[in-house]
């Protein structure tokens, strides 16, 4: 199926649930993170979009359609968090753990003097390129007459240096990235049933004001004896709730019959055990709460 068949797909399928769930008269889609509504003509103006979980560029899945403003505000922010910090990620996992490939724009600090790197990492050897169209051909010749000095006097060993990432990302917005990939992978698979209760507006409204704290406890790490990268749960125990695990991450998200606001009752908990029941993870538009029960 092409993008253009897969976003109608989509959009019948959400149309359906939507009237289905709110007998709404209209065939609308819902954007499920600003509960827009939008008609057909939405998919070939391009004011319905097509979301990935993850991100495209990190290999995502088309999962929903949500409007282009959703998509576009949290995507140059709070996706663009997650890119940045898988990145960093993958260059710690390189450069400390000799684990993968890894190549990215670094500043390096040495005899007083900062300029620009490209650094490659392969199976834990490390080359540093300097390319010359990016950094002042000053600061490189008394680098260079530096290190020259430091050989004929043999003082290389021991020379201390710093390198600094380019990349950089604010961990609040990473973890709202994940929020977002959660509610969504959530609305992919129960449906609007889910994401419309109430329960769910503070979600929605954090994902939206991304800047300002509304919700806290929502994200704990991840247990490390669960060796799938993605995984869905409902959780019974300590109380019912969803719990999405997002890499080295976990999500947690309201269900019906929890508490009113599960992140309050987190926040008074000291420590928290979890059990539950397994959900598969969705590869499509699912909406499995709207056409059919799944638990
Ligand atoms: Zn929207």
């Amino acid at each position: 199926m092409n993008k253009i068949e897969l976003k109608k797909n989509f959009f019948e399928k959400g149309a359906k649930a939507f009237r289905k769930i709110t007998g709404y008269g209209d065939y609308c889609y819902c954007c499920p993170i600003c509960k827009g509504l939008f008609p057909f003509q939405a998919i070939k103006t391009g004011v319905l979009t097509m979301e990935h979980v993850h991100s495209e560029k990190l290999g995502g899945k088309p999962i929903a359609l949500t409007c282009k403003q959703c998509n576009s505000t949290t995507g140059y922010t709070i996706d663009a968090a997650i890119v940045n910090r898988d990145k960093l990620n993958k260059s710690v996992e390189a450069l400390v753990r000799k684990n993968g490939s890894y190549e990215g724009n670094y500043s390096l600090k040495m005899g007083g003097e900062t300029i620009n790197v490209n650094l490659e990492v392969h199976n834990g050897n490390v080359t540093i390129n300097v390319p010359k169209k990016i950094n002042n051909p000053v600061k490189l010749s008394l680098l260079k007459d530096y290190i020259l000095r430091l050989r004929e006097e043999g003082r290389c060993e021991g020379e201390e240096f710093k390198l600094t990432p380019k990349t950089t990302y604010r961990l609040c917005l990473s973890k709202i990235g994940d929020l977002k990939t959660a509610f969504l992978v959530c609305f992919s698979f129960f449906g609007y049933n889910y994401i419309l209760n109430n329960r769910l507006s503070k979600v929605r409204k954090q994902i939206i004001k991304y800047d300002d704290t509304i919700i806290d406890w929502y994200c704990i790490p991840s247990d490390e004896k669960i060796k799938d990268k993605h995984a869905l749960y409902l959780l019974n125990n300590p109380v019912s709730s969803i719990a999405v695990k997002i890499d080295k991450v976990t999500i947690l998200l309201p269900w019906f019959d929890g508490p009113e606001d599960i992140y309050n009752f987190f926040a008074t908990k000291n420590s928290i055990t979890f059990s539950g029941n397994r959900l598969p993870w969705p590869v499509t538009l699912e909406m499995r709460l709207d056409f059919f029960k799944c638990t």
